[in-house]
């Protein structure tokens, strides 16, 4: 049977014709899921993978807890935030005190782009600016003005000549003391080029784990110089935690370990373990300032399912302690891949953050080596582990399970990953 023939290739095909181009599959085999539970996902011939790469399923798929409250609360009633109701005050009120005081308003949306659509029309009208800061890699989603500071799009996404990329960290090749004062510089650099061209900045945003950068988390506080930049130049920062929140980071919120306190703060993907629910968190001043000017309606931002399913998300997190396993688990699995490292030159750098993990794929100058990552990832998958790669030159496998991994599946991946490194060193 040829692959068109097959049901998997049949498949494969039927969306290539519906969905079209900008649709990507993951592996040189794409896997057909039909079930998930806890870090694991089955396909359909009934293979077992282990997950360590979903953080939308964060507290581990097709969470009991959470999917009841999801089916209570929608065969209950299901509204928008019209109606005065319970549930949506109550989600906010639990959400809002695992911040620091100052960030005490939330704007529910249903997606990550969309909370980082409403940051940049919030900081629009509270700067009287539209300049907007990233760093070179960065990601924050697909509305046509988000896309537009997302430089990991490609060059099919232009940026707006009102956008600066400035150069990300790269914590493997910079100077670990340096890194800060360096990135601060250039962060300063660019705010003086855009008003040099008469354009006046309103936010930068900063994914606090620099995912598509190439997973920079850094040492702990290296972004406080860059905070101290846009301060003192009335610059809003915006910590994107689409990636970083929920506890990934071994903390609920990855701006914690650098001591920051941001103006703005977008969240997403592991807010509904599956569920579409997005949200702006900010100060009191600045988000009524934009409430005076600008009516705020989201149709789905905020339901009354939504609100539930947040609910239980965040009671889940605390009673099943996933922020601590998650700092817990995320040292083990550094430990046991760095002790991988030391046999394995390849593996240039082991670094994250709690259950985020970035491992440097280079060659024998220590040059970026997206070749050998894909590989790995190739070769991990055909052993039932699920990785992915990321960073300019997706050289950096991205390790990011749900946040019940434990220290056994740590050694499952430990293991698969140093057999996939043997087998394409026998290929090479
Ligand atoms: N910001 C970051 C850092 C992201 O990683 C993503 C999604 N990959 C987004 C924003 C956009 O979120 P969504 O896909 O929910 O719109």
């Amino acid at each position: 049977m040829n692959d068109e023939e097959s049901p998997a290739g049949d498949l494969e095909a039927r969306r290539g014709r519906v969905l079209g181009a900008s649709y990507r599959l993951f592996y040189d085999e794409p896997i057909q899921v039909v079930r998930g539970e806890d870090v694991y996902l089955w396909d359909a011939d009934g293979r077992r993978y282990l997950d360590a790469y979903n953080n939308v399923a964060s507290v581990g798929h097709s969470h009991g807890e959470v999917v009841s409250a999801l089916a209570e609360q929608a065969a209950v009633l299901n509204t928008h935030t019209r109606y005065l109701g319970a549930e949506v005050v109550e989600y906010a009120e639990d959400l809002i005190v695992t911040f620091p005081g100052s960030l005490d308003r939330v704007v529910l949306t249903c997606t990550g782009s969309e909370a980082n659509d409403v940051a940049y029309r919030l900081a629009k009208v509270v700067t009287g600016g539209n300049g907007v800061l990233v760093t070179s890699n960065a990601y924050h989603g697909v509305t046509d003005a988000v896309a537009q500071f997302s430089p990991s799009l490609g060059p099919a996404v232009a940026p707006g000549p009102h956008v600066r990329a400035v150069r990300a960290p790269d914590t493997y090749r910079e100077s670990t003391d340096g890194i800060g004062q360096r990135f601060a510089a250039d962060v300063a650099t660019a705010i003086d080029d855009l008003r040099a061209h008469g354009l006046r900045p309103a936010a930068m945003f900063i994914d606090t784990v620099l995912s598509s950068d190439g997973v920079q988390t850094g040492k702990a506080g290296y972004l406080r110089p860059v905070q101290e930049v846009l301060q003192s130049a009335g610059v809003l920062l915006v910590a994107d935690e689409v990636q970083a929140g929920f506890g990934r980071t071994g903390h609920m919120w990855g701006f914690e370990r650098h001591g920051l306190e941001p103006d703005l703060v977008t969240l997403g993907k592991p807010m509904g373990n599956g569920h579409p629910i997005g949200g702006l968190v900010g100060r009191s001043e600045l988000m009524d300032e934009f409430g005076r000017t600008a009516r705020y309606f989201n149709t789905y931002g905020g339901n009354t399912v939504s609100a539930a399913v947040g609910r239980a998300v965040l009671r889940v997190i605390r009673r099943q302690g996933l922020v601590d396993n998650s700092a817990a688990v995320g040292t083990y699995l550094r430990s046991r891949l760095r002790d991988l490292q030391s046999r394995q030159p390849v593996i240039g750098q082991v670094r994250g953050e709690g259950l985020f993990v970035g491992l440097e794929i280079v060659d024998a100058d220590g040059r970026a080596d997206g070749d050998r990552a894909g590989h790995l990832v190739n070769g991990l998958r055909h052993r039932g582990v699920l990785v992915n790669t990321t960073g300019p030159h997706a050289n950096v496998l991205k390790v990011r399970p749900p946040l019940t991994f434990s220290a056994a599946h740590a050694d499952v991946l430990a293991d698969a990953l140093e057999e996939a490194l043997l087998e394409d060193f026998k290929r090479s």
